[in-house]
Formats: structure tokens, sequence, C-alpha cells
């Protein structure tokens, strides 16, 4: 009888997942979106694979993998960025093709390469069409006018103008608000001194317009603007309200008010408004001490130089600038170090990961029984240790010696010889296996063994070494050795204190040298400490 599914998974609807991305697609640029998005993208990319749509679960995965860019992981963000450009080309996929392109540009953009940023830009861009949403119309655009502009070309203030009518059209008030903010900061970098102003009043006029609330960023770019201009006076103006406190305070990193103060203290120097200048230099370093922000403290070293230098004190100025001058210079070379290992990260193919996972697992084991090597231990050990003193979670450590093994070489062969040792790593792996997670055997060298059990209280431990031990000596060797027997010793390590990997080991050798004194194919540990068991071997 055919009684049908006993369950029914509901499928998601297709539409619902299309529409969920293009809002995550449309909403991962706003910071105070971020903790609802990031679940949600996980959501999206599932709920896209269950029904069977690889392209939409890769946008989805991108959405995650920006976020990730966000965080500081750019490497990670990169690799994604890559492989799914691998994909969508073989896919013939042309929008997560796009969405990787607009990926990959903000992460050289954070590199500092900003002709490779500027390439993914352009090809983010040209594989959209008219059936793309506005929002990723505007970001797309708006992330290649700041390549160009970035790299102080002029050509940006004429693409801005026209993603600001595409946010203008879309009534996309925080988008044209950015796309103004940005304009005006590349302009004044590339010396578009009018250029800049007229984005500046026009940013002040929306910001009006719809209540926008202040943010540093903003007031900063319009203060090095005016200061550009050697408006000075405006510039101060400019700034002022950023010094109040809900405004100073309300960046979440803290480099926002580190370096609106650093703004502000040229500002001040110039205007010869040495102590107040110096006030806020001392403010911003404090911040960028706070908050790690080495970059903007070499920056404020300059300008304290520049300030001494203005007061009159020369020597001052001299000697803070030779300080400037060294950081900087070690920074840059900081700098060049982490973009190196960053693009070695991310360009490191999926195939040489896995490569090289398999190349280090093979480092890990013993060539003869398969079973984990010494390395393996000495990685391992220590950790699962520190795991047990903060989980409060046992961990039995015991070392296991066959008992005459010399005698199976001698009387037999090397080659049985070898056959034993691999029997009896079967039966270690074997026991392993039964026991909890993270419990592992390793093989540390000629016919000595490592059983390390975790999460078995001292009765079961006991129970489980006991086994090990009997099933060595019960195994039907007669075939194999010429009815010589096999049977081993094992030693246990207390379980108490907080001892290190070495101390564990000695401990257990300890036992394992009691056990072989007292007669052999015995268990030595607590809890099992042997009344001797009855040996299944004659005495030797
Ligand atoms: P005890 O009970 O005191 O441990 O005696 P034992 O004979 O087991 O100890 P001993 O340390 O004297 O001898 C260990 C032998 O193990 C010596 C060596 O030939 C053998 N052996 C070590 N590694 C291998 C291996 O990889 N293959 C084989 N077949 N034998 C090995
Ligand atoms: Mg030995
Ligand atoms: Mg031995």
């Amino acid at each position: 009888m055919d009684v049908g599914p006993l369950t029914s998974v509901e499928q998601p609807a297709l539409p619902a997942v299309v529409a969920a991305l293009d809002e995550l697609e449309a909403d991962a640029r706003f910071e105070s979106e971020l903790p609802r998005i990031a679940p949600a993208a996980v959501a999206v990319a599932r709920d896209a694979r269950l029904l069977g749509r690889e392209d939409l679960a890769c946008r989805a995965d991108l959405v995650s993998a920006d976020i990730r860019r966000r965080a500081g992981h750019l490497a990670d963000a990169g690799r994604t960025a890559r492989e799914m450009l691998q994909w969508a080309e073989q896919n013939d996929a042309r929008m997560v093709l796009a969405r990787a392109h607009h990926l990959m540009a903000a992460v050289f953009n954070e590199l500092g390469d900003l002709a490779q940023a500027l390439e993914h830009a352009v090809h983010s861009v040209d594989l959209l069409d008219e059936s793309t949403p506005a929002p990723v119309q505007i970001d797309h655009r708006k992330r290649m006018a700041d390549c160009l502009g970035l790299s102080r070309d002029q050509g940006a203030q004429e693409l801005y103008l026209e993603v600001l009518a595409l946010a203008e059209q879309a009534h996309d008030v925080h988008r044209a608000a950015t796309i103004l903010n940005n304009s005006a900061y590349c302009a004044s970098l590339a010396g578009q001194h009018d250029e800049a102003l007229t984005a500046i009043g026009r940013l002040r006029e929306l910001s009006d317009a719809h209540d926008l609330p202040l943010d540093l960023a903003t007031l900063d770019t319009v203060g090095r603007v005016l200061l550009g201009l050697g408006r000075w006076d405006d510039a101060e103006q400019a700034l002022r309200p950023g010094l109040e406190p809900e405004v100073l305070d309300a960046s979440v990193t803290g480099d926002g008010g580190a370096d609106f103060l650093l703004t502000l203290a040229e500002v001040q120097r110039v205007r010869g408004q040495h102590a107040e200048a110096g006030a806020a230099l001392d403010e911003c370093i404090r911040r960028c001490e706070r908050h790690g922000l080495t970059s903007i403290r070499t920056r404020a070293r300059r300008e304290r130089a520049a300030l001494l230098a203005a007061a009159g004190d020369h020597r001052g100025a001299y000697e803070e600038h030779v300080r400037y001058a060294a950081e900087a210079l070690a920074q840059q070379s900081e700098q060049r170090e982490a973009r190196a290992r960053t693009l070695q990260a991310m360009y490191e193919t999926t195939e040489a990961r896995r490569q090289s996972r398999r190349y280090r697992e093979l480092a890990l084991r013993d060539a003869l029984t398969g079973l984990y090597n010494r390395r393996h231990v000495d990685e391992r050990l220590p950790a699962l240790l520190l795991r047990r003193e903060v989980d409060g979670d046992p961990v039995t450590v015991a070392l296991l010696d066959l008992d005459h093994f010399k005698q199976v070489n001698d009387t037999c062969s090397h080659e049985v010889g070898d056959a034993v040792l691999q029997q009896v790593a079967r039966i270690l792996q074997a026991a392993a296996d039964a026991a909890p997670t993270g419990s592992f055997a390793a093989r540390m060298g000629g016919e000595e063994f490592l059983l390390v059990l975790a999460g078995l209280d001292r009765d079961a431990a006991a129970d489980c070494l006991e086994g090990v031990r009997r099933s060595v000596a019960e195994h039907p060797w007669v075939a194999l050795t010429q009815g010589l027997p096999v049977t081993v010793s094992i030693g246990v390590a207390a379980d108490g204190g907080a001892p290190g990997a070495a101390e564990v080991l000695a401990r257990a050798d300890v036992n394992l040298y009691q056990a072989k004194r007292t007669g052999r194919d015995r268990v030595v540990g607590p809890g099992v400490v042997g009344p001797a068991q009855v040996g299944t071997g004659p005495a030797r």
C-alpha cells in the first residue's frame, strides 16, 4: 500500500525568492539593515537551491560575501567573488557575473588597486540591462564613478551626474546623498573645486529638504573642499555642527570621528587658532589610539608637526616630522605585505586548497597503519586538553605498547610484524570510532600507540581500554604468528589538574612502565590500576 510521503516539505515559491533577493541586493548597502540582511541572505540562498536555481543562490551568496568584506574579511570575500565569476562564466549567468564583478571592484578598491577595480566596475555596468532594478543600476554605476574619481580622473564627475539623475528619478534620497558626497570628495581630490562646491551645495539642499541626519563623513568632505578652496572661515563654520557630541560620537567604528577631528585641526591651524587646533588634534590622537587607527594616527603626526611649526617651535616640528616619516614608511611596507597576503589568499584556487588539504592530511598520517601520527598528536592533543579545561569534558590519554614485539619480528618476519601492527591499528581505530567525537587513535612510532578518548568518564574510559586490551589478546593471531601470542600493555594518564600535553603523556608513560613491570597484558591508570589482569599468554 502506498501511503505517500509522511511529511510534506513546503517548497518556497520562486517569485517570493526573486523578490527577497532583489530586496537584499537593494538594501545591503545600508549599515542599519545588516542585522536583518545577513541571516536573510543565507535563507534566500537555501531556498533558491531548494528550487534548483543556483544562479539566484550565487547572488544571495554574493550578498553574504559583501557583508563579510565590510566586516574586514577581504580575502574571503574576494575568493567568493572569483569563484562566482568562474561559475557565472561557465554557466552564462549574466546577472551573477555582473554582481561578482561589482564585488571584485570593491575588493580591489580596498586593496588600493584602482586600475583592476575600474576594470571590474566597467564589466559590472556593461552586463546590466533594462530589466535590472534601479538600486542595482545606481550602485554599479556609482562604484564605477568612485573608481574613476579616486584615480583623480576628471571623467568621474560626468558619471556622478548621470548616476545622480537615476537616483533622483527613483526618489532615492539616501543614494543621492552618498553620490553627492563622493562626487564632492573626488572633485576636490582632482582639484576640480567648482564641481566640488556645486556638489556640496546640492548636498546641503538635499539634506535640508529631507531632514537627513548630519553625518561626519559628509561634514568632513565639505570641510575639506572649503579648505582646498582657501575658504577657511567657511570651512570652520561647516565643520562646527560635527562638534555636537551626538554627532561626533555617533560613528560606529570611531574612525569617522578621528578623520573629522583631523580636518578640524587643520582648519583651525590655518586660521591661527593654535590652541584649539592642538586640542582637536589631542582628541583625534586619543581616538586613534583607542580604536587602533594607525593610518589616521600617522597623518595626525604630520599635522602635529605643521602645528608646531606654525607656532614657531621648529625643533619640535622637525622631531615630529621625523617620527611621521618613519611611521609612514613602516605603514607603507606593512600595507604592501597585507595586500600581497590578501591577493595570494584570494587567488589560491579551490583546487590548490583541496590539494593542500589532502597533502596536509597525508602528512598527519602514518604510512603503515593509516592512523594519525605523532605530528597530529602534537597538534591535536594540546587543543583537546585546553577544551577539557573550558568545557569540563573529560579526556583520557592512553599509551599502548605491544608486549615482546621484538619476538614476533625475530620468530616470524618483519612483514608479519607489520601485519600485526596493522591489525592492532584496526582494533584501536574501531575503539576511537565507537567513542565520542574528538576521540582518536595514533601511532606514536614503532610498536607504540596512543588512544585519546574524549567525553568518556573514568569508568567508561576504563571499560573501553580494557576492551581494547582484550580484543588484542583474543584476536586469532595463530594463523599469522605461528602460535605466538600478541598482547598489549596500556598506561593511562590520570585526569586532573590542568596539565599540558607533554605532562599528560609523561604520566601515561609512567603507568605504561608500571604495566610492563607488573606482568604486561594489562591496563594501569586511574580507576583501572590493575590488580594484575589474568594474562592470556604464557609468561615470558
Ligand atoms: P616490551 O614488551 O618490553 O615492549 O618488548 P618489545 O620487544 O616489544 O620492545 P622493544 O622495544 O625491545 O622492541 C620493539 C621492536 O619493535 C623492535 C623493532 O624491531 C620493532 N619494530 C619497530 N617498528 C617496527 C615496524 O614498523 N615494523 C616491524 N615489523 N617491527 C617494528
Ligand atoms: Mg616499545
Ligand atoms: Mg614493546
